[in-house]
């Protein structure tokens, strides 16, 4: 009987440690099969890439920011009437409550109804307080500007997923300066700058930059995107696209919370004076 339950519980063990295997193949730490950067020295999601040293930040650095007074508010905590599914005729099915919206797995998607040029973003978040799954399968969405320009979302708590893509990785291009991110639950803030491509008679003649705030930690300074985000590939700007877009967050399959999103335009010297 004893022999029988020991086999029985070395039976269960070996099926869990395969469950995790298979989770593992999934998401992997990395890869090393994927095609170079630009830069010639690391792949696309390279597992060898050193992933960025831990800053711990401050503790409520820009958190609840009231929106100035030119501020297009996207979501104040009330309801998702800016907010519309990124597939055509589906309902956007996050939830609401308690000042927070937060994915619900697997329902899509969404974008901003609006479309916006080169923008300043404020927008808090909080990964999963439960952690479930590995690598980019733990806490993990994104802000796709325009749905091109991937700035990553992700667990980074003691994560060893791959550098181009921790929390604040221009996704699948360049990982962040640092690992800012706080412990699974803990609310974040990302205040983001973002400056579009531009193309004229169908020649770029302006990559799209970004500079990333994280919890007031600075990842990127008006960093140039190789391309438009792809996964595992090498990101490019065959598809040109117009000087204004949708922000989108992204449901990766984790119940991602946000809260406090407003954007407003950078605007240009003297078309601001009075
Ligand atoms: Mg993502």
């Amino acid at each position: 009987m004893k022999t029988n339950k020991t086999l029985l519980a070395s039976l269960a063990a070996l099926a869990v440690a395969s469950l995790l295997n298979a989770a593992d193949k999934k998401h992997p730490t990395g890869y090393t099969d994927t095609p170079l950067l630009p830069d010639g020295k690391w792949r696309v999601h390279d597992d060898n890439r050193p992933r960025p040293s831990v800053v711990k930040s401050g503790e409520t650095f820009s958190h609840l920011a009231p929106p100035p007074s030119d501020a297009t508010v996207l979501f104040d905590g009330t309801n998702l009437d800016n907010w519309v599914n990124t597939k055509p005729n589906k309902p956007v099915a996050w939830k609401v409550e308690n000042g927070y919206m937060e994915v619900t797995p697997k329902s899509g998607t969404i974008k901003t109804k609006d479309n916006f040029g080169d923008f300043q973003l404020h927008l808090e978040f909080a990964t999963p307080a439960e952690v479930k799954g590995v690598s980019q399968g733990r806490g993990n969405s994104g802000v796709i500007i325009y749905g091109s320009y991937e700035v990553q979302l992700l667990d980074s708590f003691n994560n060893k997923s791959y550098a181009d893509g921790q929390c604040g990785a221009m996704y699948g291009q360049f990982p962040p300066l640092w690992n800012a991110a706080k412990k699974p639950g803990s609310w974040q803030t990302y205040d983001i700058i973002f400056e579009t491509a531009r193309w004229k008679d169908g020649k770029l003649v302006k990559k799209a930059n970004v500079t990333v705030l994280h919890n007031g930690v600075l990842l990127h300074h008006r960093k140039e995107f190789i391309g438009t985000v792809k996964h595992k590939k090498v990101a490019n700007y065959a598809k040109p696209h117009p000087p204004e877009g949708p922000i989108v967050l992204q449901d990766h399959g984790n119940p991602m919370r946000f809260r406090n999103i407003w954007i407003r335009n950078i605007g240009s010297y003297d078309a601001n004076a009075e």
